[in-house]
C-alpha cells in the first residue's frame, strides 16, 4: 500500500476534493448538530459521576448497562469472523510498549506506571515531602514533591486495545494460511484531560484485529467499514465516515499525518455528539501496513511479513452518542434502539447483515 496504484490516486484526489467541498460547506455554516450542554446533563442526572478530574468519570449503573449490551451487539455483529478471544489488564510491558515506537508518535498522550521502591529512609522523605505546602496564587496546595519518591515500574497503562496482541501473536510464531483474527476489549489511557465528555482519560476500546496479507487486511477493514455502519445505522445515530490522521506529535508529526491521510490508512465513524467544531470519532478503522509486522517479526505462512488492521469501537463514545441523540431515559429511546440493545437483537443484526451482501 506503500504505492498508489491509478485507481487508488484518483479515489485519493476525488476524497481530497470532497473533504475541500465539504469544509467550504463547513466554512460557511457554524457547526450546531453537536449538544454541549451534554456533559452537564449527564452529570445532573447521575448518569456520569464527576471525579474532579476532567477526563475521569465514575459510570452509573445506567451508563454502564448501554455499555454492556452495545458490546454484546458488537460481538454479535462479529459472530462469523471466530476470532480469539484475548482479554488483558489495562497495562501492558513496558519493553513491549518501548518496542512499539508509541513515544515516537504520541509521547504527550502516554501514561507510565510509577510505585514507590524505596527503603525505610526513602519512605520516611516521602512521607515528609507529603506534608510540604506550595501557594499557587491566593490558594494553598499540597506539593508533588513526595512524587520524587516514585520509581518507574515494569509496566506502562495500555494506549490501545490492540496494543497488548501483536507481541503475542508474533511469540507464536509463523501465521497460518488464513493469518489470525482477534477479539479484545480494554480500558485505555491517554493522558488528553479536557471538559469534553467524549475526550476521556480513561475509557474503553473494543476492538477486532486482524493479521495476515495485505490482501487479507484490507477486505478487513472494508468489512467493519459496513459493519460499523451498519450497527450505528441500527442505533438510529447520524453519522458519517471520513478520512482521518492520528494526533502525531510535534512538527514532524504534521507530515506522518499527512502521508497517513494520503495513503488513507485510517478512516472514522463520526457522529455529532459534545463537541463545539466538529462530529467526534466514535468507530476508527486502521491499516497499519506493515508497521507491527515488523517491530515484532510477525511473518505470515510464505514468511513474508504479516500486516495488521484493527478496527476500534469507542464505548464510552458511542454510548454518549446514544445519549445525545435518544435522551437521557433511556426507557424512552426508539423502539428499534430499544431492541437492539435490551430485546432480541438477532433478527435486526441478521437482517443488516444480510442486506451487506455476501462480501460482508
Ligand atoms: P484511536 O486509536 O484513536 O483510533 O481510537 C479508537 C477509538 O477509541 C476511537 O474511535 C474513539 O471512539 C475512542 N477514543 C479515542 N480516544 C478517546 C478518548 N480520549 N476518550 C474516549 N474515547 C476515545
Ligand atoms: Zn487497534
Amino acid at each position: 500500500m506503500n504505492m498508489p496504484t491509478e485507481q487508488a490516486a484518483m479515489m485519493q484526489a476525488e476524497a481530497q476534493q470532497a473533504q475541500q467541498a465539504q469544509q467550504a460547506e463547513a466554512a460557511q455554516a457554524p457547526y450546531d448538530k453537536s449538544d454541549l450542554t451534554l456533559r452537564d446533563r449527564l452529570l445532573e442526572a447521575g448518569i456520569l459521576l464527576d471525579t474532579g478530574e476532567d477526563g475521569l468519570y465514575g459510570r452509573s449503573e445506567v451508563f454502564e448497562d448501554v455499555v454492556e449490551r452495545l458490546n454484546q451487539a458488537i460481538t454479535m455483529l462479529g459472530a462469523d469472523q471466530h476470532a480469539e478471544v484475548l482479554r488483558f489488564p489495562p497495562a501492558m510491558r513496558r519493553r513491549d510498549f518501548e518496542d512499539s515506537e508509541y513515544l515516537k508518535s504520541f509521547p504527550n498522550l502516554a501514561g507510565t506506571i510509577h510505585s514507590f521502591q524505596g527503603n525505610d529512609r526513602g519512605h520516611h522523605r516521602l512521607l515528609e515531602a507529603l506534608d510540604k505546602i506550595v501557594h499557587v496564587g491566593e490558594e494553598e496546595e499540597r506539593s508533588d514533591a513526595w512524587m520524587d519518591q516514585q520509581k518507574p515500574t515494569r509496566l506502562v497503562l495500555t494506549p490501545a486495545a490492540c496494543y497488548p496482541i501483536y507481541p503475542l501473536v508474533a511469540k507464536r510464531g509463523k501465521l497460518a494460511e488464513d493469518g489470525a483474527t482477534f477479539d479484545a476489549f480494554s480500558y485505555c489511557f491517554r493522558h488528553e484531560p479536557s471538559i469534553d465528555p467524549g475526550r476521556m482519560q480513561m475509557f474503553r476500546m473494543r476492538e477486532y484485529i486482524r493479521v495476515g496479507s495485505p490482501e487479507q487486511v484490507m477486505a478487513f477493514r472494508q468489512k467493519w467499514i459496513d459493519r460499523g455502519s451498519l450497527l450505528v445505522n441500527l442505533l438510529e445515530l447520524p453519522f458519517e465516515i471520513d478520512l482521518a490522521n492520528d494526533p502525531f506529535f510535534g512538527r514532524g508529526g504534521m507530515i506522518v499525518a499527512d502521508s497517513q491521510r494520503a495513503q488513507q490508512l485510517k478512516f472514522e465513524l463520526l457522529v455529532p455528539v459534545a463537541t463545539p467544531d466538529r462530529p467526534t470519532a466514535c468507530l476508527s478503522f486502521n491499516y497499519h501496513q506493515d508497521h507491527f509486522g515488523e517491530l515484532w517479526h510477525i511473518r505470515q505462512a510464505d514468511d513474508e511479513v504479516a500486516h495488521t488492521a484493527c478496527v476500534g469501537f469507542g464505548m464510552e463514545r458511542t454510548t454518549l452518542a446514544l445519549f445525545r441523540h435518544h435522551g437521557l431515559d433511556v426507557n424512552a429511546w426508539p423502539e428499534k434502539v430499544r431492541q437492539l440493545l435490551w430485546g432480541d437483537k438477532a433478527p435486526l443484526i441478521e437482517q443488516g447483515l444480510a442486506n451487506l451482501g455476501t462480501n460482508v
